[in-house]
């Protein structure tokens, strides 16, 4: 028999790259989305890449703790991934209490009406923003978490405290994973989906294509008077949908009882640092163009270099990061150039 999945938030960016990767792996999935930083562009194209025009949606504010319960009682769900959360840093400084209660009780809510409703197996994506500044890099999951340095840091901290304490109290009989994930790149290679920033930007890829394509004049790297090489800070940059497989290779092994722990924890990146400036010259390269750009002050709450040990994800979830970050910028570029022709 077929297992369902519900992707939470599955209309945005990491949401839709999961949902094709899960049908894709034979999975029926459930989307479940309010809507509110994104509009129908990706969960279109999501039909259209796998062809499942029949691919079930629904309208839900997970806030609302009786529509989520609806949404479990009127549908057997064997598994949830949970991304419906608001994610902006800055606006997460302005606006606490916005960020706290959004991504905390809907997170609450998926959780108490998966277990009324008999779906044992909770996914969250989670971040590495957990483990703030590093004092040793690459991270591991053993690797201490830091105090977060926004509200949006610290609903991640929390939701993952929360799933952990929700699968100890259950006796067993509640399974979570918690994917902590590095930055999030590039676009599925049919340019059908991506990321669909509001507004300005605040992630450096999504600056770099809308600099190129011309809607922003200048991209602004953020200090280059680290100590680091070239003086610019350095990222673990994922392609989203090596990113999205993780997740698949994660609902199977919940799914199929290989899990060894109630609540077990992996870091979803490639183990690959890169510079700011590497990546910016690794997009010009690629694409063969010239990207306007300037040096600015450092970005105030900036972590100076980030990146993953993904071994445990290797080894446990038979997962591996496959992508170069030449052909996610490639997707990046091309996922630009769709949404500006339509
Ligand atoms: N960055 C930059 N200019 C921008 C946006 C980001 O130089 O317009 C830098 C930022 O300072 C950081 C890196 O790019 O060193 C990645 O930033 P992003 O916001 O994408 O991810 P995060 O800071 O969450 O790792």
């Amino acid at each position: 028999m077929k297992k369902t999945v519900l992707v939470s938030g599955g209309a945005g960016f990491i949401g839709s790259h999961v949902t094709v990767e899960l049908i894709e792996a034979g999975y029926d999935v459930i989307v479940a989305d309010n809507m509110s930083n994104c509009d129908r562009t990706c969960f279109e194209g999501v039909k259209k890449i796998t062809g499942r025009e029949d691919l079930p949606f629904h309208l839900v504010d997970f806030c609302d703790a009786a529509a989520a319960e609806k949404l479990f009682s009127e549908n057997k769900i064997d598994a949830v991934i949970h991304f419906a959360a608001f994610k902006a840093v800055g606006e997460s400084v302005d606006k606490p209490l916005m960020y706290y209660r959004n991504n905390l009780d809907s997170f609450m809510n998926v959780i108490e009406a998966a277990q009324k409703n008999g779906c044992t197996n909770i996914l969250f994506s989670s971040s590495a923003t957990v483990y703030g500044e590093p004092d040793v890099v690459p991270v591991t999951e053993q690797t201490p978490r830091k105090d977060a340095t926004s509200p949006y840091g610290n609903t991640k901290k929390m939701c993952e405290d929360i799933l952990q304490d929700c699968v100890k109290a259950s006796g067993g009989s509640l399974k979570g994973i918690l994917l902590r994930y590095f930055n999030p790149i590039g676009a599925h290679p049919s340019a059908l989906i991506g990321e669909l920033p509001r507004g300005i930007p605040n992630n450096l890829v999504p600056f770099i294509t809308q600099t190129a394509i011309g809607k922003r004049e200048c991209l602004s790297i953020f200090g280059n008077d680290y100590p680091t090489e070239d003086g610019t800070c350095k990222r673990d940059y994922i392609d989203i949908v090596d990113l999205a497989r993780a997740h698949v290779c994660a609902v199977a092994r919940m799914l199929d009882g290989k899990m060894e722990q109630g609540c077990e924890i992996y870091n979803i990146g490639t183990g690959r640092p890169v510079s700011v400036l590497e990546l910016v010259n690794a997009f010009e390269k690629v694409n063969g163009l010239k990207l306007n750009y300037r040096f600015a002050p450092r970005r105030p709450g900036d972590v100076v270099a980030i990146w993953a040990d993904p071994s445990l994800a290797n080894e446990k979830l038979g997962w591996k990061a496959t992508r170069s970050v030449e052909d996610t910028l490639k997707s990046a570029w091309e996922w630009e150039k769709h949404i500006a022709g339509r």
